[in-house]
């Protein structure tokens, strides 16, 4: 059987930030079979994740196309890999048989053919909704999980700083931290987003850093007694602040640098500060964390489970509306994980 695939692709290179006349919604026809003897899986997309890094794949140029191979540069009218679940509807690989949930690297389409090798995993959904496991159990979870727990290395009641607040991740850290029995102060892009981190997840305080002028006197305003864990998802001058209000042995943990992405602004922050005050600022990627993926898996379920914790999701439906959902991120639309639901289940 055949099947028109809708896909996205980009026009061009995306140098700065995105605009819909960057992309393209494709349509070419698909066989719903595998060959004899091939190791390919069919799969119908049903929810793809939308995430900043996506850009920097994008870009004629970045640093970040050569470190890995999930973040490997985005050809312009070809295909674009993303995390996701979908149902299987033809495979050559044992592992997984026709009508299979898996969870892995998918396509910004409505179909995909995941060659041999590539992340493809048979999903069990624990009792979750299917969006679970694109989001707070998936690699935003993680990000979060393995940034907050290994990195920072947590002690109770440290003072926790944590920017992008409402975001995917940043939710997440902000979560964990509380359970864990820290201090935790979050910054968000608009009033109703500093509302839900105080009263829907139980942030100590948390503010609109639109509002603020001075982001160092801000932040000596909520952390009188110093900062013990910035964990950094937008750079620049949020991390120059943070930097200039950390205790003595204070921990950056770089989980990105969003506002870096579509701008020439680096961050600079104030050296003499991460000497003197023996700060350590520390990059990683979720993937890094594998070897604490089933403690997190197994927390964070638990958490769900009893209600301590919650899932903050932002759906949008329909594969034409990627693009606007990926825009979306860079102008601050999104509330919690950003998802694009492609099919019913
Ligand atoms: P997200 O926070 O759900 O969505 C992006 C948010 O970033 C927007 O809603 C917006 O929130 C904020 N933002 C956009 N442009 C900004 C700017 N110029 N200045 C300040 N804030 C801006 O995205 P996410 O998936 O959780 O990712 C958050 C960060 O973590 C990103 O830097 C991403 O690259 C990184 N990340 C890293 C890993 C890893 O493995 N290291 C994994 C996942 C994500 P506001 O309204 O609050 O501005």
């Amino acid at each position: 059987m055949e099947v028109t695939n809708r896909y996205i692709v980009t026009k061009t290179h995306v140098d700065g930030a995105p605009e819909e006349s960057h992309f393209e919604l494709k349509t070419a026809s698909l066989a719903l079979t595998v060959e004899p003897g091939s190791n390919d899986v069919v799969v119908k997309n049903l929810y793809v994740s939308i995430d900043p890094y996506q850009l920097n794949r994008m870009k004629s140029y970045s640093s970040s196309q050569s470190a890995i191979n999930f973040s490997v540069g985005i050809t312009p009218g070809e295909g674009i890999d993303a995390y996701g679940v979908a149902r299987v509807v033809a495979s050559g690989n044992s592992k997984v048989e026709k009508d299979d949930l898996v969870v892995g690297l998918i396509a910004w389409g409505e179909y995909s053919v995941v060659k041999e090798g590539n992340m493809l995993s048979k999903l069990d959904p624990m009792g979750f909704p299917l969006t679970y496991h694109v989001g707070i159990l998936g690699f935003s979870g993680l990000a979060a999980y393995g940034g907050f727990f290994e990195v920072c290395q947590p002690k109770k009641g440290e003072k926790v700083f944590v920017s992008t607040a409402s975001g995917s991740v940043g939710n997440l850290v902000g979560q964990y931290a509380k359970l864990f029995g820290c201090y935790v102060v979050g910054c968000a892009g608009s009033k109703k987003k500093v509302e839900l981190l105080k009263e829907k997840l139980g942030f100590d305080e948390a503010f609109n850093y639109k509002d603020e002028t001075d982001l160092k006197s801000t932040l000596k305003r909520y952390f009188p007694d110093g900062i013990d864990i910035y964990f950094d998802n937008v750079g620049s001058e949020m991390l120059e602040a943070a930097v200039a209000n950390m205790n003595t042995f204070g921990r950056v943990a770089v989980c990105g640098v969003i506002s870096e992405y579509t701008n020439g602004k680096r961050a600079a922050p104030d050296m003499l500060d991460v000497v003197y005050n023996r700060i350590t600022i520390r990059g990683f990627l979720a993937a890094d964390h594998m070897n604490v993926y089933s403690d997190f898996i197994s927390t964070t379920s638990d958490h769900l489970r009893t209600g301590n914790m919650q899932a903050l999701e932002d759906i949008t439906p329909g594969v034409e509306n990627i693009p606007s959902a990926f825009i979306g991120l860079f102008s601050g639309d999104n509330i919690g994980k950003k998802i694009v639901k492609i099919a019913d289940e």
